[in-house]
Parts: structure tokens; sequence; C-alpha cells
């Protein structure tokens, strides 16, 4: 299980004071109000966060909105004395009129020029914090992705995790966490200063009006509140809905041959097809109730308050205690007052759904790194390739021991296969010198160094791995074989490629080595299995590890590919694992895993004549082949 705890966004380290346990009982409605508000606003606060290494274009932000409010707000005044003193004003000669009249147009232009574009210029600053925050976290969240154990990663579908990375961080309909950093928050501020600005004008116009606004706000808050609390939870179950159908997806698409070989298009259809029902029964739900929120809630009580206000403000016109001019003001104040009051509460809101995808990063951002670099770790030097398991115990569950008590040693360029009965943990072994777990207790060890003491990215540098099934990354042949070491030139491409024996097939293509994998190229098995061996080679390792890199190709392409093996193995330190036993005869030495130990080990002939668990597999496969 990998632990939790808290992580600093930025650092991407553990930090104290984020209690992901409460991330958990909010999940199941047993968090208390209180803990529910803290723990959003420090799911908030450690987002804001980011903003900080982009403080300057932040502040200007928030500069421009203290300028634009203003100038926007002085038009309007101006309004009123173009409406007062000039178009109602008989009493002035037409002629000064009209100069009055263009002029206050004028200005009225100019300043509404640039209020306007001040908005365009913080709408620059903000698409470009977007980005930038945008690249930050997608960066920040692959990268934790991989630091974490594969008993993680495996225990959520890949297509969760890339709508985490994805959707969820910067997702279509503002629904990603990161227009709450970008949009809201400069949002929110220009709202309160225009309620601030909005406000006083009014209270100077005309107070009780002012009051009748804020009052407004007390059932429309109140009711807001209670309605995005449901919306929020519908939302939840909406990002699960969602980011089922996209694993489910990714699983039809990439399995497809299996789909299509068990004639399972129409099941693997109709499931799909389920999913995308319930995501958009769910979506219904969330859509009727966003409709019963804006459009039959709160509209009603907008209406039934501004209405009201307007009724009032023309009573007072009539009555003598306002001008029209003050009238069209009041008007025109009582909507900038009320609209960015609704708004805000809007926003709040808004900012609370998209604590969703907040909490929903943070689930996976809060697992903390099991195999990492010890704070003291150096960098290995040049190895000789000595590997030795000494008294290795391993489990994956603790209930369940895998390893127990493993003791073997490969001397620097010695050939070694490791063979045993189907969950002996023959992988494991593999998995632990490649750190992909690590050892309960014991050690593993390469040249007498325990390899929990270096870094891993400098022994791992100098080991090639040829699994049972090479991936292929998009891109070239050259990009797939440099994936092996980034910075080869030509030449080591393709010498990489002649001693894994696929260099002809490459340059037998029309674009050679530059040909894109991905352009309906179909690779066999065995090319695969040549590119994987290229790609291990390229970095001219000193330890080999070969996970039944021929298990899944025919005989007569698996002896091809042994024979290469065989070659290439020459002055190497090589593990190997296989099931078909004539693969590994000519190795050094054959270890046989029973149980999580060592039941037996020697060559291939020395094995036979002790009589033991190998010659009883020897003796099946042999006798398979021979029927
Ligand atoms: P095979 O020859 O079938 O590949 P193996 O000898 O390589 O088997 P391992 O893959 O090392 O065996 O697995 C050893 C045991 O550990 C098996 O019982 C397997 O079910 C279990 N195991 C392997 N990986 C995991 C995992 N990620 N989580 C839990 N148990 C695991």
């Amino acid at each position: 299980m990998s632990a939790v705890a808290g992580t600093d966004i930025e650092q991407n380290t553990p930090v104290e004071g984020v209690d992901v346990e409460l991330l958990e009982a909010g999940r199941v409605g047993k968090a208390s109000r209180l803990d529910k508000l803290g723990r959003e606003t420090r799911t908030f606060l450690r987002f804001v966060k980011l903003l900080l290494p982009y403080k300057d274009k932040a502040i200007l932000i928030m500069l421009l909105i203290l300028v634009a409010v203003p100038l926007g707000e002085i038009g309007l005044f101006l309004f009123r004395v173009l409406v007062d003193e000039v178009v109602l004003n008989f009493d002035r000669p037409i002629g000064e009129r009209l100069t009055l009249f263009y002029l206050i147009l004028g200005t009225q232009l100019i300043f509404w020029i640039l209020h306007h574009g001040m908005g365009v210029l913080r709408q620059i600053f903000g698409f470009y914090l977007d980005m930038k925050i945008s690249i930050k976290l997608r960066h920040t969240f692959y990268n934790h992705l991989h630091t974490l154990s594969l008993g993680f990663l495996r225990s959520r579908p890949v297509g969760e995790h890339m709508y985490r990375t994805t959707a969820d961080t910067t997702g279509g309909g503002r629904q990603g966490v990161v227009y709450m950093i970008t949009d809201d928050i400069p949002q929110a501020f220009s709202l309160v200063y225009r309620i601030v600005w909005a406000g006083g004008l009014l209270i100077a116009v005309d107070w009780k009006l002012a009051m009748v606004v804020v009052v407004y706000m007390i059932p429309y808050t109140g009711f807001s509140h209670y309605l995005y609390t449901l919306l929020k939870g519908t939302m939840r179950q909406l990002k699960i809905q969602q980011q089922r159908c996209a694993a489910l997806l990714r699983d039809g698409i990439r399995g497809v041959k299996t789909v299509k070989g068990f004639g399972r298009v129409n099941y693997q259809v109709l499931k799909y097809t389920q999913q995308v029902y319930e995501e958009r029964r769910v979506w219904w739900k969330w859509a009727m109730l966003s409709m019963l929120t804006h459009s039959i809630v709160l509209w009603t009580i907008h209406q039934l308050v501004t209405q009201g206000m307007w009724i009032y403000a023309a009573y007072r016109v009539m009555t003598g205690h306002l001008s029209v001019g003050e009238y069209m003001i009041v008007f025109a104040l009582v909507r900038r007052l009320e609209r960015p009051l609704e708004q805000f509460v809007k926003l709040m809101q808004s900012i609370r759904m998209q604590l969703v995808p907040a909490e929903r990063i943070l689930e996976t951002l809060d697992v903390t790194p099991e195999i990492v670099d010890a704070p003291d770790a150096e960098p290995i030097a040049t190895i000789q390739g000595r590997v030795e398991f000494r008294d290795v115990h391993f489990s994956y569950d603790p209930e369940k021991p895998v390893l127990r008590g493993l003791n073997v040693t490969v001397e620097p360029g010695e050939s070694v296969a490791f063979v045993g009965p189907s969950g002996a943990g023959k992988s494991t072994v593999m998995y632990l010198l490649m750190r992909l777990y690590d050892v309960d207790s014991g050690q593993v060890l390469i040249d007498d160094t325990p390899i929990q003491t270096v870094t891993m990215d400098s022994f791992l540098d100098q080991m090639g791995v040829v699994l049972q099934e090479t991936h292929l990354f998009g891109g070239t042949f050259t990009d797939n074989i440099r994936y092996g070491k980034l910075q080869a030139d030509d030449e080591e491409v393709a010498q990489a490629a002649r001693m894994a024996e696929i260099h002809e097939f490459i340059e037998s293509l029309p674009d050679g080595y530059e040909r894109d994998l991905g352009e309906g190229l179909k690779l066999s098995g065995g090319q695969q299995q040549r590119l994987g061996i290229a790609r291990a080679l390229i970095r001219d390792p000193r330890i080999l590890l070969l996970d039944e890199a021929t298990a899944s190709l025919d005989s007569r392409i698996e002896c091809q590919i042994v024979r290469t093996i065989e070659k290439i193995m020459r002055g190497r330190t090589t593990l190997m694992i296989s099931h078909r036993l004539v693969t590994v005869t000519g190795c050094d030495r054959i270890v046989v895993i029973d149980e999580g130990r060592v039941a037996e080990q020697g060559t291939h002939r020395e094995l036979l004549a002790n009589d033991g668990l190998y010659k009883l597999m020897w003796d099946e496969q042999t006798r398979g082949a021979a029927d």
C-alpha cells in the first residue's frame, strides 16, 4: 500500500498540515461542516500557491482592475450630466447644448476605450497565467505519477490517471482547477472592488436602495450555497462517470485484437454505451439541478427584488425625490451593485465546484512515492556488473510472502537464467534489481554496494532491459532506439540496430530510420523484440536483464532471437528469465526458484544430473515437444 501524506504542489515534496484522511471523510460525507470548510480552504490555498512564481503578472492584473473599474464609473456619471444638464436642460441655447453633448460623448468614448482596453490587457495576462500554470500543474502531476509505485499505478485504470492529468487540471467547460486559480481569483477581486465602488456611489445617491440590495443578498446567498452543495456532489459523480468512460474507451481500443478476436465488438460497444448512458444520466441530473438553481430559484429571487426596486425608484421620481438623470443613474447603479454581488456569490460557489477536480488531483499528489533516492545517495561509478541478492525477503501483500530468503550471486560477465514454476517469484527478482520495489529485508547489491544507497538513475543507466513485449513509443525507429541513450548519435543507433540484427530491415523501408512507427507500419513480434534489444544495447549495458524476452514469439523466430541474445550477452552480466528451458541451456548457470527460494542451481547438465525440480520441468517440456 502506498503511504499518504501532504505534498507541496510547487516542490512536489511532502508538507505538514494537509490531512488527506479528511479528503476521504469528505467523500463519504462524514466530515463535519467546519472540517469541510477547513478542508476546502486548505485545498484552495494550496492551489493558490501556484500563482506565487507569477506574482508580478497577478499584481498587474489587480492593478488593471483597480484602474479600469473607476474609469467605467466616471463614464456613468458623465451620463447623468449629459441627461440632466444637456439633453433635458432646455434653458441653455441649443448650440451650447450640442457642443457640450459632443464633448461629453467624446470624453465618454475615451473612458470607454481605456476601460475596455484594460479589460483586454487583463484577459491577455490571464491567458498567460493560464498557460504557465497549466504546464506547471500537468508537469507536476505527470512527474509525480511516474514516481509512484507500480502497485499504486495499477490500482486505478490507466484512463483514470489520464483523466486526472488532463480534464481535472485544464478540462473544458471551466471544469479544470486551473480556471479557479487564473480566472476566478482575479474575477473575485474585480467583483469585490466593483461592489465597493458601486455600493459607495449608491449609498451616496440613495442609501435606502443600497440597503435593499444588501438585504436581498441574504436569501440569495443562502439558496445559492445550498443548491451549489447539491451541485458539487453531482459534479463529483459526473467526474467519476466521465473517467470511467475514458478508461473503457482506452481499454477497448488498446485491446482491439482481443475484442475482435473474441467477436465481442457488440459487447464492447454495448458496455461503452451503457457507461456513456450512465454518464449522461448523471450529467442530466447535474443540468437539471443547475437549471433549478439558476433559471428558477435564483432568477425568481432576482426578479422579485429588482422589479420591486425599479417600482420604488420610479415612485421616488414621481414624488419629486429623484431627477430623471438620477433615476437613470440609480437604475444603473443598482444594477452595478446587485449584479456583481450576485456574480460574487455564484463565483464563490463555482470555486467550490472547482475544488472537486482540485481534491481529485490532490488524491494522487498526496500519495508519497515509496521508491526514492536516499537523501545521502551518491551516483555509482562505472560498474563491473556483480549482482548479489543477499537474504532477500519480499512480499506485495504482507499475508503472502513472495521471496523468502533468496541468496544468489552473479559474477561480472556471467549469464544466469532464473527458471521455476509460475508464480515462484522470478519476475519479482528482476523488479527488485530495477528498484521498481524495495526489499522488505535483506539486500540487493551491485558491485558490493547496496542499490538503495546509490542514485537510481546512475545504475539504471548502466543496465539494459528487454521485456516480454517491447513497448514502442510514438515516433521514428531512431526515436525508439535512442530512448535507451538520449544523447546517442545516428551511428550509435545504427550500430545498436546492427547488433540486434534489425538494421537491414529498417534500411529496406522507404524512410529508413526516420520512418514513423505510427504511420500504419505493422511490425512482427520478432521485429519489435529486436527493436527492444537495440534499445537496451545502445547504452552498452554492463548488466542485461531479459524478462521472458522471447516468450511471445513462435519457436523459429525465438531461435533466431535467442542466437542474437547469446551474441550480445558476451562480456556482460546477464540475468534472464525464461519459461522455455531450451532457450537457457547455453547460460553459464541456471538458478531454479521455487516458493521464493533457490531450489537448486548449476549448469544445464549438472541440473539434469541432479534429478530435481529442473529435471522434472525439463522432462515435462521435452515430452510436450516430442508429443
Ligand atoms: P510467472 O512465471 O508466471 O511470470 P514469476 O515466477 O515471475 O511468475 P512473479 O511475477 O514474480 O512470479 O510473482 C510472484 C508472486 O507475486 C505471484 O504469486 C504473483 O501473483 C504475485 N504478484 C506479482 N506481482 C504482484 C503485484 N503487483 N501485486 C500483488 N501480487 C503480485
